[in-house]
Parts: C-alpha cells; sequence; structure tokens
C-alpha cells in the first residue's frame, strides 16, 4: 500500500531496540515497510525476529551509549548493513532516582551522558550523511528523539533525568531549525506512563499505580505500541511539514 505514510523501502536506526518502547517502535516502522538497524548493549535478538516476521530486514549493532565513543563505528555500521539512514530514532536512555539533596555526579553524568549527549552526536553522526544524500536525491532524513512528561514538568527526584530531557525538546527545536533547510525533519515524541523495564517500580508500587492510574484521563498505562504509530507518523512523508514538534503519546495526562 502506497500512503504517505508509507516507509516501504526506508532504512532506519532503532537505539535501544532490545525491549520497551525501542522494540514498540521498531516493530512499528517495520509493519510500515522499513528495514532496521538495531543499536543497543543487550541482545536484541528477539526484536530482530519480530521485524523480520514483517518481511524488514534487521541487523544488530552492538554498542554501548553511555558514551559517544562508538558512534562513528555505529553509522558506518548500519551503512554498511543497509545502504544508508533515512530514519533515526534516539530512544536508549536510563533513569536515576534520589533527592537532590543527595543526589551524586555518577548518577548525574551517566544519565545526561546517556539520554543526551550521546543523542546529539549520534543525531550529527548521522545528519552528516542525510545532509548530503538530501542534497543528492531529495529524500528527506528523519530524525525522532525519545523525550519525556519531563521535557515539560519538572519531576521529582530525578534531576539528571529532568535535565537531559528538557535538554532533549531544546536541542530538537535547535537541531530542527538548523536542519530544515538541509532536508532534515527533527521531531520528539514525550511517552506519558508507558508499562516498560523503567516504569517497573512505579508499576510494582500500588499506591503509586492507583495515583498514576487515576490521573491519566485514558484510565490506563500506555503500551510500548502506543508510541510506535507516532513515531511512523514523524518518520513518514506525512510529517514533511512537521519540525521541531514535540508530541505527547500521553493519554491525556499533560492536558489534565
Ligand atoms: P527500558 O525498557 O529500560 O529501555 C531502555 C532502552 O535503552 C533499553 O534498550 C536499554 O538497553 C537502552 N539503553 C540504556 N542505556 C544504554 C546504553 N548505555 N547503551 C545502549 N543502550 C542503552 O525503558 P523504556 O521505557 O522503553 O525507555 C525508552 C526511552 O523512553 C528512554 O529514553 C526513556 O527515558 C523514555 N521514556 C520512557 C517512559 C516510560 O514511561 N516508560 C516515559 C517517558 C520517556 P538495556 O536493556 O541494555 O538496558
Amino acid at each position: 500500500m502506497s500512503s504517505m505514510f508509507d516507509l516501504d523501502g526506508r532504512k532506519a536506526i532503532v537505539t535501544g531496540a532490545n525491549t520497551g518502547i525501542g522494540q514498540g517502535i521498531a516493530v512499528a516502522l517495520a509493519k510500515a515497510g522499513a528495514d532496521i538497524a538495531l543499536v543497543g548493549r543487550s541482545a536484541a535478538e528477539e526484536t530482530q525476529s519480530l521485524v523480520r516476521a514483517e518481511g524488514r530486514k534487521a541487523t544488530l549493532i552492538s554498542a554501548d551509549l553511555s558514551s559517544i565513543a562508538p558512534v562513528g563505528d555505529v553509522v558506518d555500521q548500519a551503512v554498511s548493513d543497509l545502504g544508508r539512514v533515512d530514519i533515526l530514532v534516539n530512544n536508549a536512555g536510563i533513569i536515576r532516582r534520589e533527592d537532590a539533596l543527595d543526589f551524586s555526579e555518577d548518577d548525574w553524568d551517566a544519565v545526561v551522558d546517556t539520554n543526551m549527549k550521546t543523542l546529539f552526536f549520534l543525531s550529527q553522526a548521522v545528519g552528516r550523511h542525510m545532509v548530503k544524500w538530501s542534497s543528492q536525491d531529495g529524500a528527506r532524513g528523519k530524525i525522532v528523539n525519545i523525550a519525556s512528561m519531563l521535557t515539560f514538568q519538572g519531576g521529582i527526584r530525578v534531576p539528571s533525568y529532568t535535565a537531559s530531557k528538557s535538554g532533549v525538546g531544546g536541542l530538537t527545536k535547535l537541531l530542527a531549525n538548523e536542519w530544515a533547510p538541509k532536508g532534515i525533519n527533527v521531531n520528539a515524541i514525550a511517552p506519558g506512563y508507558i508499562a516498560t523495564n523503567n516504569t517497573a517500580a512505579l508499576q510494582a508500587d500500588e499506591t503509586r499505580n492507583r495515583q498514576i492510574m487515576e490521573r491519566i484521563p485514558e484510565g490506563r498505562w500506555g503500551d510500548p505500541a502506543d508510541i510506535g504509530g507516532a513515531a511512523v507518523f514523524l518518520a513518514s512523508r506525512a510529517a514533511d511539514y512537521v519540525q521541531g514538534h514535540i508530541l505527547a503519546v500521553d493519554g491525556g495526562w499533560l492536558a489534565r
């Protein structure tokens, strides 16, 4: 089916795709027709099988994204595996919880480096290729960053996470400003409360779980598949005129 949402023949990198939101996005992009390079530090064979079950190519690239050391190799490998990269989904991320009064430098650096510094330098490395390809054949590159409710709100006991995800929002707009004229769309998705490893402790806490669900107009936790549709939209031609936008996919959380 050819539609504005069709990703047939498009080549994507998804970071942190072995589980959770990254897996949901990889499978959704594959359903829409994209081949995927699955980048991460843990085995992503399950996601690879799910992508292949959609009839798409899935390659595995092993990389620890807590530093920018592997960034060049990741992009070289993805281009070698897939021929080019049309879509980059910066999904890999971590969170550390502690009172602001006791928060350590290690918990600051680990989160900010993974969630924001690597996101920027991986975007830069992929962006350099996208600019070149776009000037040659006019195909637009698509970068989708995974932000958070804490791109908009302050949160509590997660200072480095809030700083990093607020930074992701700012970088999404900055890169859109610089790269829109060069044939690249840069946008972000801000997931609400999604049931993944990242939120396992919250789901297991009966009181917090009830409080969270009561505040979500949809009345349920989100599923990684709920994020997939937004990723397909932002990666597709349907979003060619969408730039620097942070799309909340939150069951209405921010509307309260
Ligand atoms: P998750 O299940 O913990 O997945 C996080 C992914 O990032 C995993 O694949 C993880 O790999 C990868 N990752 C972490 N550190 C890495 C590193 N140093 N190198 C390579 N990969 C690394 O959590 P998730 O909820 O799906 O989170 C995905 C993204 O969504 C994150 O950016 C998170 O901040 C964001 N988010 C989540 C929610 C939510 O409610 N779940 C809400 C807002 C935003 P490993 O399996 O090896 O750790």
